[in-house]
């Protein structure tokens, strides 16, 4: 699909069903993530659940991707493999999913943070939302591609944090990855306009520290270069005039994360 892809408003409908079933899926992760719990248990709690819903994990042979889930604690930026890694107090584990349902896809991120975690992850798990959060705010037709950028890349930096530059967002819906790229900087005015019927995965990777990263010989995992903690928040959105429709949902893990911390 080398052109951008712009869905009717049933399609976006079915993208929606697609990426709630993203967002439930994550927050049966929110239930059980904890110290003392391995990354891979979450990844088969996920797979089985997906399943379950007649749905498929977008992720799993996603090319020779092995997992439903992306998880990818600390240093790691994204593409991290579920292992027998045991989670521990004070870690951000960023879990990605994706779902194929009814062939439409959805595709949402979320960093836990376990139990006490220091302030600079602290401040690094905020900043990175907020990046999303205005990132959003201007993925509404008659913008550009550079005003998404600009307004993730203005927080983060502002923040003194490094915007990821290797990967970006996406357009998504009947493929994973189709056009537009989304990427977490840019500038004002610049690059392609976003017009109603786009759908978009936004979604910021930021770094603590620098910038730069690198990529493992597994083919996927993306570590910060300086192995400093890393953030990464995403929604799948559907561009529309004056606000975008935001297909995914965080209320749904932070409904079972403030019940578990009661
Ligand atoms: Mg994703
Ligand atoms: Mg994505």
């Amino acid at each position: 699909m080398s052109k951008i892809y712009y869905k009717s408003a049933e399609e976006v409908e079915l993208i929606r069903e697609s990426s709630m079933l993203v967002s439930k899926t994550l927050a049966e992760v929110a239930k059980v993530i904890g110290p003392g719990i391995t990354t891979m248990s979450l990844n088969k709690l996920a797979e089985t659940f997906i399943k379950d819903q007649g749905a498929v994990p977008a992720f799993l042979n996603y090319n020779g991707f092995p997992y439903a889930l992306c998880i990818s604690p600390n240093e790691q930026v994204v593409h991290g493999f579920p292992s027998d890694y045991v989670i521990q107090e004070g870690d951000l584990i960023s879990v990605d999913c994706g779902v194929i349902k009814n062939n439409y896809f959805g595709d949402s991120a979320y960093t836990f943070s376990i139990g006490e975690i220091d302030a600079e992850r602290q401040k690094l798990v905020d900043v990175t939302k907020a990046c999303l959060v205005a990132g959003i705010e201007k993925a509404v037709s008659g913008s550009r591609i550079g005003d998404v950028g600009y307004a993730i890349q203005k927080i983060a930096e502002d923040n003194g944090f490094g915007v990821v530059r290797e990967l970006v967002g996406h357009g998504v819906g009947v493929k994973l990855h189709e056009k537009p790229e989304v990427p977490n900087y840019g500038q004002r005015g610049r690059g392609i306009k976003l017009e109603e019927g786009m759908v978009l995965a936004i979604e910021p990777m930021i770094n603590a520290g620098t910038a730069g990263v690198k990529f493992w010989s597994d083919g996927w995992t993306v570590t910060s270069k300086d192995n400093k903690p890393s953030a990464h928040f995403e929604h799948t959105i559907a561009v529309k005039k004056g606000k975008a429709d935001v297909l995914s949902t965080f209320s749904l893990i932070e409904e079972v994360l403030e019940k578990k911390h009661k």
